[in-house]
């Protein structure tokens, strides 16, 4: 039975796991946490077009690219899905999902719900989506401020997108309510947990079963 001493990575397809939730609504600090604690998981990194916030770090939080980068980069094919957000363009690069689907690894995005709806369309079946909703607005309110990143502008129209994006909760296949960090963690983590144990995501267990019951 030699397939229990392969390595976890080979006897499973990898998740691809979305996170999406207005911003502020803690799903950045949750992804981190998750990827922290998870070495299974990988992060995917978007390429994007905004602006470098302090203390993010290129290709590490994103790949920051102008726009004739981001549009060379959707002409030549490298994008699983990309999309407008806040008046800068997002994309996930297809290259790493790619890979890390072929070696049984899980990879977390934090994407908008037009990406999920894309790469619903691109890779429905490997696709694990959580909606992660703030407890109320004045709360999602109070951590954009408390997250000191951005401008009253800006917050302003976060807090204006807030509503359009919640509207989307119903396409996800689970949804969280962030009432407290450590708790909503532990919930993405059995989603993930459950999701690894699926009958048609374990691909050993069809070699395991018939050498189990055959006595080798
Ligand atoms: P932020 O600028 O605060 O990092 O992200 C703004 C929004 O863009 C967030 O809702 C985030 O989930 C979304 N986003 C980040 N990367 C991507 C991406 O590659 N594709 C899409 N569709 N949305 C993204």
């Amino acid at each position: 039975m030699e397939i229990i001493d392969e390595p976890n990575a080979r006897r499973r397809r990898g998740l691809l796991v979305v996170l999406s939730s207005p911003s502020g609504a803690g799903k950045s600090t949750i992804s981190r946490m998750l990827l922290a604690s998870d070495p299974e998981v990988t992060m995917s990194v978007s390429a994007t077009t905004r602006a470098k916030r302090p203390g993010e770090r290129d290709d590490v939080d994103y790949h920051f690219v102008n726009d004739a980068q981001f549009d060379q980069m959707v002409a030549d094919g490298e994008f699983v899905e990309w999309a407008p957000v806040f008046g800068h363009h997002y994309g996930t690069p297809k290259a790493p999902v790619k890979a890390a689907l072929k070696a049984g690894r899980d990879i977390l995005f934090d994407i908008d719900w037009q990406g999920t709806q894309q790469l619903q369309a691109a890779m429905g079946e490997d696709l694990v989506t959580i909606f992660i909703l703030p407890p109320s607005m004045a709360e999602l309110e109070r951590r954009l401020h408390t997250r000191g990143t951005d401008s009253e502008e800006v917050i302003a129209s976060r807090m204006d997108r807030a509503s359009s994006e919640i509207s989307h909760w119903p396409e996800y296949q689970y949804v969280l309510v962030n009432r407290d960090t450590a708790e909503c963690l532990s919930e993405v983590r059995s989603i993930v947990a459950a999701e690894r144990l699926k009958r048609t995501r374990q691909i050993g267990l069809v070699t395991f079963v018939r050498e189990l019951v055959s006595g080798n």
